[in-house]
């Protein structure tokens, strides 16, 4: 449980670090207006433990215990600025809650999302702290994202924070006809790379490849 005057006061001091961290992100490439601004907001070092928030705002990923990691923050802003770039989604799934960091920048943008986690620990602790920060229409699950979530489908974008080395079938299903994916795909320890894929009809869909990136596992089981 976080105090108030916790968020408070650590968020303050780390303004002025953050607000670098944004001059390297739009150095790197990044230009949405809308992702600078939510990541100049959301401090990410209360995402993480508290002997690592130190190192909150450097360009890293960073481990977040069971074998996990929050994702850099330019893959973050990265995946965010596709994943909005035709048009705001509404309703949004994203498949790897992991700490909640990503699932807040995109719970500042969007109208609705659900977020799936598949290790209890992480879920219990992300669902925690975004409820003490305030988000309401952040929903996270206790799920395997292989089969997606289907209650709440179809969505008009999805993000997944982990890479497969073949994109699950569930979540192509579930994404709405002129929706947007980013997904990282690829083998472990070797190459991964970014893709947003468009759903274009029933049966059609259109991919584009960005960068290389380096993901955890997308867990099947
Ligand atoms: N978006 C996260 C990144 C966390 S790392 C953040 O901002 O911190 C990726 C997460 O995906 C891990 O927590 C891992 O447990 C989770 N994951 C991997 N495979 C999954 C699956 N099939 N379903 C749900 N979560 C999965």
């Amino acid at each position: 449980m976080i105090k108030k005057l916790d968020i408070e006061g650590r968020g303050m001091t780390s303004q002025r670090t953050r607000d670098r961290l944004i001059t390297l992100l739009k150095n790197k490439g990044i230009t949405d207006e809308r992702v600078l601004s939510i990541m100049r907001r959301v401090p990410r070092h209360l995402f993480m433990d508290e002997a690592m928030a130190s190192r909150s705002y450097e360009n890293t990923a960073l481990p977040i215990g069971h074998g996990q990691t929050i994702s850099q923050p330019y893959t973050v802003a990265r995946m965010t600025e596709l994943l909005i770039q035709e048009s705001l989604p509404e309703n949004v799934l994203e498949v790897g809650t992991g700490s909640g960091y990503q699932a807040a920048i995109l719970g500042g943008l969007v109208k609705k999302l659900h977020t799936v986690e598949v290790i209890p620990e992480l879920y219990k602790n992300a669902r925690d702290l975004l409820y003490n920060l305030g988000y309401r229409n952040i929903h996270p699950h206790l799920s395997d994202g292989s089969w997606g979530w289907i209650n709440e489908a179809p969505y008009d974008a999805i993000i997944v924070t982990a890479a497969p080395e073949k994109i699950p079938n569930s979540l192509l299903q579930q994404l709405e006809i002129g929706g947007t994916m980013v997904i990282p795909v690829g083998q472990q320890n070797k190459t991964q790379q970014l893709q947003s894929i468009h759903r274009l009809s029933e049966d059609g869909y259109k991919t584009n490849t960005h960068e290389f990136v380096q993901f955890v596992p997308f867990v099947t089981k």
